[in-house]
């Protein structure tokens, strides 16, 4: 039982003084509401691993969410931008079936929630609150239709884009963009999302796009999971700018925890870029191989990405940095925008002591040693994101 979700709503709302006791930072931390902004595990659920087993692979499950104290976890739903438009709907959909099958089974430890007082109320019982988003605005397939679809399936954000541009938003790894962030649907879809409430999500989106989007959003928008650019740079993470617009739209970046995000100076892109390198005229001639048959070209890439992903695990980063990414946001605007989007089972490699999702409370424990408040620890690791998903989907 989370008993100081009460007491932290009434800190929040300065109707109690803020004398604060010292916790040790697992008891901080099982106490607070934690929250995770973004998983990609519906794809192993689709691929049919039980969530209630502990598993060696994969970075989640029902029993490493329990020991890591997260309270409230998103499942994403992912589609690849490439993937045929006719088959982008049936594929969520078979992956929240896959979710709604799990949850299902396991309806003593986790439910499924479409509001923050439905996440509230079933975290007060003791269960996990699983929030369903889909990642990659391609799978409404250019329909809005889709999008109330999948609302009423229960999804409640929605990542506009992801590595390559869509019909209707531009990604951030686009180096030529065919127009400026969102196509006149593109903002019809963002007046739909403030309208229906289902949360914009930034995360994967071009600088235009979130300049787009923040010129039009009557909410709060998140950026799910990304980093700090000033730290690591990369065309995935946030600039100071991003951030301070974020912050004055209200709100909340997630800290993704991969590596490659992560890494200051973006030190690991340079590694693996030359790693990569070693292996391209490999890869392009695979690619050229099976060129109609996705599945047989994924399995004859899979042992290079394994052995390159082997190296790059090698390379050295911590729970520290990704404090550092938080610490920097905190510095910058305050400690109201920023909380957790790990990125479990859809990135690569993890920082020590942060290999899969039972590890959390490490980020507690440095929040603590850096000289966090309680109250400020609470905020990044869950109230910040309540607070959002209150404003969007609650009201
Ligand atoms: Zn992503």
């Amino acid at each position: 039982m989370k008993k100081n979700l009460i007491f932290t709503a009434l800190l929040l709302m300065g109707l109690l003084g803020c004398s604060e006791t010292q916790l040790d930072y697992m008891t901080l931390h099982k106490n607070a509401l934690v929250v995770d902004l973004h998983s990609d595990t519906p794809m192993r659920m689709r691929r049919g691993f039980d969530f209630a087993v502990r598993d060696t692979s994969g970075h989640m499950d029902i029993p490493r969410l329990q020991e890591g104290g997260i309270d409230l976890q998103v499942l994403a739903c992912f589609v690849s931008t490439d993937m045929p438009a006719e088959e982008c709907r049936p594929r969520v959909d078979e992956m929240i079936d896959s979710i709604e099958a799990q949850v299902g089974r396991n309806q003593d430890k986790i439910e499924i929630c479409r509001t923050a007082a439905e996440a509230e109320n079933i975290i007060c019982e003791g269960k996990i609150a699983a929030f369903i988003g889909i990642e990659n605005g391609v799978a409404i397939h250019n329909d809005i239709d889709n999008l109330l679809h999948f609302y009423d399936r229960g999804v409640r954000y929605l990542t506009l884009t992801h590595t390559a541009s869509s019909d209707w938003c531009i990604s951030s790894a686009d180096t030529n963009p065919a127009f400026h962030g969102l196509t006149a649907f593109g903002k019809e879809v963002v007046g739909k999302m403030n309208e229906i409430g289902m949360i914009i999500d930034l995360s994967h989106a071009h600088t235009s796009a979130v300049e787009e989007v923040l010129k039009i959003t009557t909410d709060p928008v998140i950026a799910s999971h990304s980093c700090v650019h000033a730290i690591c740079p990369h065309d995935r993470n946030l600039t100071d700018d991003q951030i301070m617009a974020i912050a004055k739209n209200g709100g909340v970046i997630g800290i993704n925890f991969y590596n490659g995000y992560l890494s200051p100076g973006g030190e690991y892109g340079r590694i693996a870029d030359s790693l990569w390198g070693l292996h391209r005229t490999e890869i392009d001639s695979i690619r050229e191989l099976y060129q109609e048959d996705r599945e047989k070209r994924r399995e004859a890439i899979g042992p290079i990405y394994k052995a390159v992903n082997k190296e790059l695990a090698n390379i050295d980063i911590d729970v520290g940095t990704v404090v550092d990414h938080i610490d920097h946001i905190v510095k910058l605007v305050g400690p109201d925008y920023v909380g957790l989007g790990s990125d479990f089972d859809g990135i690569p490699t993890l920082p020590n002591g942060l290999k899969d999702c039972s590890l959390v409370p490490n980020i507690t424990k440095e929040l603590m040693a850096r000289g966090y408040s309680q109250l400020d620890i609470e905020k990044i690791l869950g109230l910040n994101f309540m607070r959002v998903f209150e404003k969007v989907c609650d009201n």
